[in-house]
């Protein structure tokens, strides 16, 4: 994916955000605050107004730009957390004029690590990284098998729906929704369904 595939993703994501908007406030208002789909729309509003000036950047530096705007424009919890994975795929993928399926793998551990790092959170905790974590091993294990780009991401969005899934089963011990701890239980977490929407808009494209 070079420079202009990437833009034009970033905006589809956007605008997938933006129709998912009410869809996911009304997630994050039956187990938190309510804010989630008005917070990463906001968000990737103030993104597309930067992509048009970013045409003759490399990949890495659109999304380090991404990621900045997120955590500058986005308040809440999603907007750093969203906003430093963005920067730490940047950060991975810098000085290559195209990304390809191991970089986009190692970008997307590097950050699954920053948003770990940011959120000291982990694994099974009813966050993102329930849907971000999950993918990435299955997005690689394909890759690894079939060497099969689209069968990988195919493979990537499946794991992050069974995540989301997953965040049903157990209570959020991170965020917001840990506030009511044990009664989040029945519900699923808007970050991780936000991320695998992302996700399903990046496999499209590939
Ligand atoms: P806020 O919680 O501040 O209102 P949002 O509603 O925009 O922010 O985002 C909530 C989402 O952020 C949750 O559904 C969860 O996936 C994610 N999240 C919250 N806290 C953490 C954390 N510590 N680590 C990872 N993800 C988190
Ligand atoms: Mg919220």
């Amino acid at each position: 994916m070079n420079t202009e595939k990437l833009i034009a993703t970033i905006r589809k994501v956007g605008a997938r955000i933006e129709a998912e908007k009410d869809f996911l406030t009304e997630l994050d208002n039956v187990i938190a605050d309510g804010d989630h789909g008005i917070n990463l729309a906001r968000g990737f509003g103030e993104v597309d107004k930067k992509l048009d000036a970013m045409a003759d950047k490399e990949p890495g530096d659109v999304l380090k730009t991404v990621g900045m705007t997120l955590v500058s424009t986005v308040g809440g919890a999603s907007g750093p957390l969203y906003g430093t994975g963005f920067m730490k795929m940047g950060a991975a993928v810098k000085g290559k004029a195209e990304i390809d399926v191991p970089s986009f793998l190692e970008g997307l551990q590097t950050a699954i690590e920053g948003v770990m790092q940011r959120g000291r959170s982990t694994k099974g905790e009813k966050t993102m990284l329930d849907s971000m974590i999950p993918a990435k091993e299955a997005m690689e294990a394909r890759w690894n098998e079939t060497q099969d780009a689209k069968a990988a991401f195919a493979a990537g969005v499946a794991a992050a729906w069974e995540g989301v899934e997953y965040t049903k089963t157990i209570a959020a011990t991170k965020g917001r929704a840990s506030y009511i701890g044990e009664r989040s239980i029945g519900h699923q977490d808007p970050g991780a369904t936000s991320f695998t929407m992302l996700l399903e808009i990046v496999a499209g494209e590939v």
